[in-house]
């Protein structure tokens, strides 16, 4: 069950104001440039700003479009890595494994066959 049937949404939104879409002044777009470069998140920006993330990441893509130099998209929430425990391929014994792919325990990566290939 959806909590509002789907005519009700669209009646609503189309009686929805029109509202325009705050332009960017110079100050402010040179200021989003400076923050997003002295490497604030987008929603740290936005909030800086008083504009909402969706805008800034916009406008971010728009200043890139047109040529200007905006540092790498950063990830607003740090990515969790969840460390789970699996059995090694080589020896069979349980390590600590940071992601799907790390199948190879410390101890076989250091010391066994795969010494130097990887990390
Ligand atoms: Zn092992």
């Amino acid at each position: 069950m959806t909590p509002s049937p789907p005519a009700a949404t669209a009646r609503r939104v189309s009686r929805a104001p029109l509202t325009p879409t705050p332009s960017w002044s110079v100050p402010e777009t040179e200021r989003l440039i400076a923050l997003w470069n002295g490497g604030g998140t987008a929603a740290q920006v936005a909030a800086t700003l008083g504009k909402s993330v969706r805008a800034v990441e916009s406008k971010v893509r728009k200043l890139r479009v047109a040529g200007h130099r905006l540092s790498g998209r950063r990830q607003a929430v740090p990515r969790i890595t969840r460390v789970v425990t699996r059995r090694c391929l080589h020896c069979g014994h349980p390590f600590p494994s940071e992601h799907i792919g790390n199948r190879i325990c410390r101890d076989c990566l250091d010391d066994g066959p795969f010494r130097g290939l990887v990390g």
